[in-house]
């Protein structure tokens, strides 16, 4: 399988990349797993880059904070995956993922009222949790025999050519302090998915190439969430509940969703500052004061599994790497670092993988240079068609953003939804 798709012309080697493609991709969460299974078929090395140490797959690990709150896989995002890793949905219901069935087992309220979920067509939508998702999809891409992965190594920089045109390396540092290890890991191609903290910016400012634009949308949305067991006798129409806040004034929203050994993610989200306490009598009072009872009655009897977890960093911002003037040839960004989405519409994991798409068009119909060793123009091409892929889903997730009255919106943003 291993670049499969590279033809064996590689005898036009150009100069200085020897006619291979040694790519690396930095973060190994949604993003950047989905982005080395893509390449994996086009390059001839992917070596991942992942700070969170060995042997913290299968838990929370701090590189993924957000991963302890409630996430709705979109039926786009859960089709994409399954085009990606075959047999992925069934494989995570053996797991104990669980079926949830988008027209009769969602209980959603919104606008005052109890609504249908939009479906597009498709009613089969998975619930588990964040490290059961990842853990499946990192053992099929680490199973790959041109992957690997460097854990507990945090990349800190990029290496670029003596003309400053072309990365050439990711620099490393592993361990802290008088203990800490630098290296520089050589590759032709580098993808930065390292999510809502990616440094590409000022990676890119110390190369001393215009970093991309920023836009943010901040309508001050928190979340609060607790692990329950799920009571033996609980009887209910649904299997998954959202209340979802309602500007101007409906600030107040709330999420149960069932995961693996009968146990619910259970978040309360505020937005427009209202933010959720996270002390437990506050937890349970803001239960309480939701607009409709069912979420309060559910979990009232439910013996919690965790303590309360905030979370408030969930603006709406994406950098607009296709606007830039000058690339450095064979470097990308993917997923959150690229585009990161108020979490309240539940698109951020859909949008990540729908980078994948977007690197699969590009990868292909570059695919004659990479297979003489050449990335020039990849960039690009790639920032142009993850743009166009991603707007639709920055503005269903930004538009009703505009209405909480607090919102901060920063001046470059655009005003207008374009849908064009
Ligand atoms: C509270 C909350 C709730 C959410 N709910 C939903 C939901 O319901 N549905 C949904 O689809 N999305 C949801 N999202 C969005 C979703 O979490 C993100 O969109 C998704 O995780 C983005 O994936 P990613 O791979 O780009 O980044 P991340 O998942 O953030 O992963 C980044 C990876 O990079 C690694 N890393 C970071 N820096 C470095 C470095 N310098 N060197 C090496 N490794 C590094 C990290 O350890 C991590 O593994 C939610 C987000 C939040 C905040």
């Amino acid at each position: 399988m291993m670049a499969q798709k590279l033809s064996k012309q590689t005898s036009a080697k150009t100069e200085d990349q020897n006619g291979t493609i040694a790519a690396i991709v930095i973060g190994s969460s949604i993003a950047g797993l989905t982005a080395a299974k893509t390449l994996a078929s086009y390059v001839n090395q992917v070596t991942i880059i992942e700070r969170d140490e060995p042997g913290c797959g299968h838990n929370f690990r701090s590189g993924v904070p957000q991963a302890r709150h409630a996430h709705t896989l979109m039926p786009g995002g859960q089709e994409i995956l399954e085009k990606l890793f075959p047999d992925i949905i069934a494989e995570l219901i053996s797991k104990g993922a669980v079926p949830v069935d988008i027209e009769k087992e969602v209980a959603f309220f919104h606008d005052g009222d109890w609504r249908t979920p939009q479906q597009l067509g498709r009613n089969l939508s998975i619930s588990c949790s964040r490290p059961l998702l990842e853990s499946a999809l990192y053992q099929r891409v680490t199973a790959l025999p041109n992957v690997t992965v460097k854990r507990g190594y945090q990349a800190v920089g990029l290496v670029a050519d003596a003309t400053g045109q072309r990365v050439t390396g990711v620099r490393l540092r592993s361990g802290r302090g008088a203990n800490a290890k630098k290296l520089v890991q050589p590759a032709n191609l580098v993808i930065d998915a390292s999510g809502r903290q990616s440094q590409a910016p000022k990676w890119l400012a110390s190369l001393k190439l215009t970093p991309p634009e920023e836009w943010r949308i901040n309508a001050f949305v928190g979340y609060v969430t607790r692990i329950y067991q799920q009571p033996a006798n609980f009887a209910a129409n649904w299997k998954r509940l959202y209340i979802r806040p309602t500007p101007p004034n409906s600030t107040r929203g709330a999420i149960i969703l069932p995961e693996e050994n009968g146990r619910w993610v259970v978040t309360l989200i505020g937005i427009a500052g209202d933010y959720p306490p996270t002390d437990e009598t506050g937890f349970l009072a803001f239960a309480q004061s939701l607009p409709t009872p069912q979420f309060y009655n559910a979990i009232k009897s439910a013996r919690p599994l965790s303590a309360p977890f905030g979370f408030r960093q969930t603006e709406n911002r994406v950098r607009r790497y296709d606007k830039l003037p000058r690339y450095l040839e064979g470097f990308m960004v993917m997923g959150d670092a690229v585009c990161a989405l108020n979490p309240v519409y539940a698109q951020g994991m859909t949008a990540a993988v729908m980078g994948s798409y977007a690197l699969e068009t590009t990868l292909k119909i570059h695919q004659h240079l990479l297979a003489a060793g050449s990335v020039v123009g990849l960039a690009a091409a790639f920032h142009k068609e993850l743009h166009d892929t991603l707007n639709r889903l920055w503005v269903q997730s930004t538009y009703k953003d505009w209405e909480w009255p607090v919102t901060e919106v920063t001046d470059n943003a655009e005003t207008l939804p374009n849908f064009a």
